[in-house]
């Protein structure tokens, strides 16, 4: 059975709030809410769509939180984390994001209010992908659909800045690779990591391609040793199950699914040399619910051609 609201730690209080994500293959978002002395911070929202406000809403009301006042704290730009943040915009109410994602985001607010197509569509038109079919699958992202409607007064914060909720201390800590700004917070007196989408025990996260950022994998990488040097016990992920595995051993079977895609795609060019980042993908093994490459959804296909290039530009990054 789905719990909806559920303690997840007692000193501090950490509730974890499960927000439905229907029909997408996150299945979920988890919202974490800490309160300490009369304080709270809510981390991440979920879509933009009334099936997330519901959830969170009625969640933050059962808590006795009110987006009134309260503080927010967005781990990144995707609009399954930051979609309903301007349900916060309230002058006792503090937003805080990484500077560069905020201004990455304006950046993706803006183009979709001006019905633009994503900056990142170039690069998978350049790499092969049909423009008709690009179209589609841009139409038809959740991740567009469910956007904030417009931007919102925001906090910046960057790696190293500490932010104090009652008499808790959270560290915020740069983990670029998952987006190009990601932020995740780290308790050093309990050792709990918030762990955004940079770490996921059910699902592996997504490594994609960025206008302006050489080489998101080799970032990812690296940001996944960073973590591993600061003593965590608990994660606290940002989507699906909490796990009892480690995070060290979590990170090997992340590490371990990229190395085995990178020799992969080497595989795939050396069979077919010359293919672009389109025809690399349709040749890789992808889990398409039983469907063929032809007939996945463009959606899907557009996820899977955006891995791909990130997989192909580490590779072309570290032959250097
Ligand atoms: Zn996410």
């Amino acid at each position: 059975m789905l719990i909806h609201l559920e303690q997840v730690c007692s000193s501090p209080a950490i509730y974890k709030l499960y927000i439905p994500l229907t029909g997408n293959a996150l299945k979920n978002l988890n919202c974490y809410v800490l309160t300490d002395h009369g304080e709270s911070l809510v981390i991440d929202t979920g879509f933009r769509n009334e099936e997330c406000r519901t959830a969170l809403m009625g969640g933050l009301k059962e808590l006795g939180v009110s987006p009134e006042h309260t503080k927010l704290f967005l781990t990144h730009l995707h609009s399954d984390h930051c979609g309903l943040a301007e349900y916060f915009d309230y002058p006792d109410t503090t937003i805080y994001m990484g500077e560069a994602e905020y201004k990455r985001l304006q950046g993706i607010i803006a183009n979709i209010s001006a019905k633009a197509t994503w900056d990142s569509n170039a690069m998978l038109m350049a790499e092969g992908f049909p423009e008709e079919d690009l179209r589609t699958a841009t139409e038809t992202n959740p991740a567009r659909i469910f956007m904030s409607s417009r931007p919102f007064p925001v906090t910046f914060v960057h790696g190293g800045d500490i932010l104090q909720v009652g008499g808790v201390k959270l560290e915020v800590l740069s983990v670029p690779g998952h987006t190009p700004d990601q932020m995740i917070l780290y308790l050093p007196e309990q050792k709990i990591l918030f762990s955004g989408d940079h770490v996921l025990f059910d699902i592996t996260p997504n490594i994609t391609c960025w206008p302006g950022v050489r080489d998101p994998l080799g970032d990812y990488l690296k940001s996944l040793d960073k973590i591993l040097t600061y003593e965590i016990e608990t994660v606290f992920p940002g989507h699906r199950n909490l796990s009892d595995k480690t995070l060290p051993q979590r990170i090997q079977e992340i590490k371990r699914h990229h190395k085995r895609r990178l020799s992969e795609v080497r595989e795939v060019l050396r069979a077919h040399p010359g293919a672009n980042a389109y025809e690399v993908a349709s040749h890789l093994t992808w889990s398409l619910h039983g469907a063929t490459w032809e007939t996945a959804p463009k959606s899907q296909q557009w996820f899977a051609v955006g891995e791909t290039i990130a997989h192909l530009n580490h590779l072309r990054a570290s032959d250097k």
